[in-house]
């Protein structure tokens, strides 16, 4: 599932091949895929793209004339190219030379495209109240005055996107058990050291992931079954022997629809 890391890696794959270069033709093959009012300015899927700027999880594709597009992947949403228009889930596509199309896969059909003229940055209704970027964040003591007095879980307040921005479940189980908090604990309750350490923890966490991923290959996920190499330490790692204590097994727990994977010794409560 495209968590900050994938969707900045689809930021850098998405510029490799589109920076500065406008659409030969432009295929849009889900007609869910956009509004009544992003219909309207279709063609800055056509005119040059300059820029891309990543806020949390979206996307702001940014094209000559003052238009913008906000791309969101959510569950399946990635970036492949093609010698066709379309692949087995591609929901739209750019051409960029004869033989050479940018397609958007998606095989959930969640993902969202909003084509506008209003800079996102300042108008989007999520992207204007989204929290700090992890990268941003200075030390625990920040972090601990972003999460306020919530007595919600930790891991339930660091999903929150105006909290802080482009965490997702598959980093927390990462990050938690790098640090050693355990998943059910209450953002009230953990100490300064731990949030200084998961601070300091998360920009390498993210960077390590974008830096494994070759800028011209597709990404693929793990929840998307086939033959992908879990990268993870202990997400979707139930049951196997615990890489640090080598004591205890993996544990998986579910609250919110979402699994986390921890060590019950290496995190205790
Ligand atoms: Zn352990």
């Amino acid at each position: 599932m495209p968590e900050l890391a994938e969707v900045e890696i689809t930021r850098r794959q998405l510029l490799h091949w589109w920076q500065g270069k406008s659409a030969q033709d432009v295929e849009v093959l889900d007609d869910k895929l956009l509004s009544e009012s992003s219909l309207e300015h279709l063609e800055a899927l056509s005119s040059t793209l300059e820029d891309i700027t990543r806020r949390g999880k979206y996307l702001v594709l940014c094209f000559e004339d003052g238009l913008f597009g906000v791309l969101h992947l959510r569950m399946t949403g990635r970036i492949a190219p093609s010698t066709d228009a379309k692949l087995k889930y591609t929901r739209f596509s750019v051409q960029m030379r004869d033989d050479f199309w940018i397609c958007f896969e998606d095989s959930r059909r969640l993902g969202t495209l909003t084509l506008t003229d209003e800079d996102p940055l300042t108008h989007h209704p999520r992207l204007k109240t989204m929290g700090p970027e992890p990268h941003d964040i200075k030390d625990g003591h920040e972090l601990k005055t972003l999460l306020g007095t919530t007595k919600r879980r930790l891991k339930d307040a660091l999903l929150d996107q105006n909290i802080i921005a482009g965490v997702g479940n598959i980093a927390i189980s990462e990050l938690f058990f790098d640090v050693g908090i355990h998943p059910e604990v209450r953002a009230h309750e953990v100490s300064l050291d731990k949030l200084d350490l998961l601070v300091e923890a998360m920009p390498p966490y993210f960077d390590a992931l974008i830096d494994a991923q070759p800028v011209d290959v597709p990404m693929e996920y793990i929840n998307q079954g086939g033959d992908v190499e879990n990268p993870f330490v202990v997400y979707d790692h139930e049951g196997e022997e615990c890489p640090k204590c080598k004591s205890d097994t993996i544990a998986r727990l579910t609250f919110g629809g979402r699994s986390t994977y921890y060590c019950p010794t290496c995190q205790p409560v």
